[in-house]
């Protein structure tokens, strides 16, 4: 029977990877786990980075970050209630090759690479869940990356930010056009009039630095399919 499997679909406050163990593999699991608090801005990994700890987040967001130059960097993966950031050590690589940026502030389980790499040649649940899991982060890598270069960025805003509230579970978060200019690539003179013709639709409102959403329906009609696409492959994986 799976851990918590009441509240694993939709509950922001737990990761729903570990809330679809079975409940004694979860309990194993449960003295290698420890609570942390994740702060905006922290660099959990940067490339090339020996990987010490991987995290399920709660309702916290990792950023996975392909820098290009000092000045420019892309989001390449997102990481939150569904997954665990640090994937490289399931995959028998010790170091990161992105940098994994807290682009949401709260809460993540811990555990340290060596006991992932335990529980993973237990070739239990776990084991499964992460080969499940890579796929899924590989579909939504594959499927931002289409997006980011083929779709309108008012839609793509559209499709982060749902992303975004997806794993938050809050209407309400912190964001500088700066930072969002990075997360998609996009100048923030392209930012400001994406998050403009949102905010004119009252599908947002955008103010001193912080992104209420509005009418969640409404950003969903004007996102791209990739949204759908992506959240389909993260419930697939789950279920
Ligand atoms: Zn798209």
């Amino acid at each position: 029977m799976p851990f918590l499997s009441n509240r694993s679909n939709g509950d922001p406050g737990v990761n729903r990877l570990l809330a679809t163990l079975p409940r004694n593999e979860y309990r194993r699991l449960l003295p290698k786990l420890k609570t942390v608090s994740l702060v905006l801005g922290d660099v959990l990994y940067e490339p090339g980075d020996v990987i010490k700890y991987v995290y399920f987040p709660n309702d916290s967001i990792i950023s996975l970050i392909s820098e290009l130059s000092n000045t420019s960097w892309l989001e390449v993966g997102m990481v939150g209630n569904e997954g665990m950031a640090g994937l490289a050590v399931f995959m028998g690589v010790n170091s990161s090759s992105t940098r994994a940026l807290v682009q949401g502030a709260g809460t993540a389980m811990r555990m340290s690479s060596a006991a992932v790499r335990t529980e993973a040649n237990r070739l239990g649940s776990l084991h499964h869940l992460l080969h499940r899991y890579s796929h899924s982060l590989l579909a939504q890598v594959s499927q931002s990356s289409a997006c980011n270069r083929f779709h309108f960025v008012d839609a793509r805003l559209a499709r982060w930010l749902l992303m975004t509230k997806d794993r938050l579970g809050a209407e309400e978060f912190p964001l500088t056009q700066e930072f969002l200019s990075n997360m998609l690539g996009v100048r923030r003179e392209g930012v400001s009039k994406a998050a403009g013709a949102l905010q004119a639709g009252k599908l947002i409102r955008y103010s001193r630095g912080v992104i209420t959403i509005l009418n969640r329906r409404g950003l969903e009609a004007k996102s791209c399919q990739c949204y759908s696409i992506i959240k389909g492959e993260t419930d697939a994986y789950l279920n």
